[in-house]
């Protein structure tokens, strides 16, 4: 296996080749996947080395003391976090050649086709229908929520095949060409008043059956890698210790004495200590993935990670009084990333609401935790061995 000293060395070799003062940005970012210090823990060809993913920051972290670019990991975070991971483990090797490497280098952005008017939570009721037609399927249906969508080349797709056996057993998984003429993406104005995410209308969308992911009926499978997955990406960030929103909270409170109240200290200090505790939880999940893919723990980080940004996120607006209430106008913007950092307050404030609804509400979340983690017992379900197209919706 490559170890900590094989991958100083290949790094050193990546910038004596191409020198990041002298090199295009994708020249290198392509040279640094063909190197296999894209994603270590990858195989080797696809961008990695076999390495142990704990070993990822200190490549980093050298590259980017060298001035090497990097993906901008933030605008493209459905295809690192969810796409990618879900293509290594369904996809056939030539879906993963062709896909992987502009996925890396964010030349090709990737959106989430799961969520429908009638399918959120419940996510296996969704009735938009793939029919088989030789060797392609033909999609009618429509998404929502689509966050990215309007910049996307291409989505992760679930559609129901088999509308005769129970819901979870009919659904396939497949890669949907976002420049199909049949797929339209219409802009959602949400609370921030930009629009961030879309409604995708899908009419008469043509994908090849070698665009499927795993096996037709299989596509619940499939899809619980990218949900685990996508709990992690959302909640489980590595972040220095004041990286996030606490991170804004602090320096406000330390720069801006005449703001400071007794009562407001006792509850920074308290929501201190939780997100310090939250992101070390986060270090020791990701310790705990170096050798395989996320399970259901994911669905605990990405609880606190919601909970703790809107108490956090409160809390600055009330320090901050009527100043907190000042924001910026970003009426129907498309903005290409979640920047919880960059912006002010209000920003933070409203687009935290999201936290507790995107990638699985925290009640849906609870219940998993109830479930999977705990083993308590599970909600009554009466629909498990109906077929979908009996079901009453
Ligand atoms: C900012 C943002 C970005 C998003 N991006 C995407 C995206 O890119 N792609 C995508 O596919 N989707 C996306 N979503 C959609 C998101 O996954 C869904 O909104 C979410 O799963 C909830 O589904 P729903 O909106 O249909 O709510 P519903 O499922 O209708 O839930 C309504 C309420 O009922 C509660 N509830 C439902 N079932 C239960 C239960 N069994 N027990 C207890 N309470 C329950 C919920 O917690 C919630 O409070 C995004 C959402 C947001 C907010």
């Amino acid at each position: 296996m490559t170890d900590a000293a094989e991958l100083e060395r290949r790094t050193a070799e990546l910038l004596a080749a191409h020198p990041p003062a002298t090199t295009g940005r994708l020249d290198f970012l392509r040279a640094r996947f063909d190197a296999g210090l894209a994603w270590v823990h990858f195989p080797e060809g696809l961008g990695g080395l076999g390495a142990p993913r704990s070993l990822q920051p200190a490549v980093d972290a050298a590259l980017a003391a060298a001035g090497a670019p990097d993906n901008d990991p933030r605008r493209i975070g459905i295809g690192l976090g969810m796409a990618a991971p879900t293509i290594l483990q369904y996809g056939t090797e030539e879906q993963k050649r062709r896909f992987l490497k502009p996925l890396w280098t964010g030349e090709e952005v990737w959106c989430q086709l799961f969520s429908e008017p009638g399918a959120g939570s419940d996510l296996a009721a969704l009735g938009t229908r793939a029919v088989r037609e030789g060797d392609s399927w033909v999609v009618n249906g429509q998404k929502v929520w689509t966050s990215s969508a309007h910049l996307a080349r291409w989505a992760i797709l679930i559609a129901r095949t088999d509308p005769d056996v129970p819901k979870h057993r009919g659904i396939t998984y497949f890669v949907c060409d976002m420049t199909d003429p049949g797929v339209e993406v219409r802009p959602l104005r949400q609370i921030t008043g930009e629009a961030e995410f879309n409604e995708v209308f899908l009419t008469d969308v043509r994908i090849p059956d070698t665009h499927r992911l795993g096996d037709v009926g299989d596509g619940w499978r499939v899809a619980q890698t990218t949900l685990n997955n996508e709990r992690v990406a959302i909640g489980g960030m590595r972040l220095p210790r004041e990286g996030g929103m606490i991170g804004k909270v602090a320096k406000t409170w330390r720069e801006r004495p005449d703001l400071r109240t007794h009562d407001l200290h006792q509850r920074l200090l308290t929501l201190w200590v939780e997100a310090e505790v939250a992101r070390l939880t986060g270090e020791r999940l990701r310790q705990q993935l170096v050798a395989g893919q996320p399970g259901f723990e994911g669905a605990g980080m990405k609880l606190s990670f919601a909970r703790l940004n809107q108490r956090i996120s409160g809390l600055e607006v009330e320090l901050l009084g009527e100043e907190g209430l000042l924001y910026e106008d970003w009426t129907m913007r498309r903005p290409e990333l979640v920047d919880f950092t960059g912006r002010d307050a209000g920003y933070r404030y409203l687009r935290a609401k999201g936290n507790s609804i995107e990638g699985g509400t925290s009640e849906v979340l609870l219940n998993i935790v109830a479930e999977r983690v705990l083993g308590l017992p599970a909600e009554p379900r009466t629909d498990k061995d109906v077929a979908w197209k009996d079901l009453s919706r």
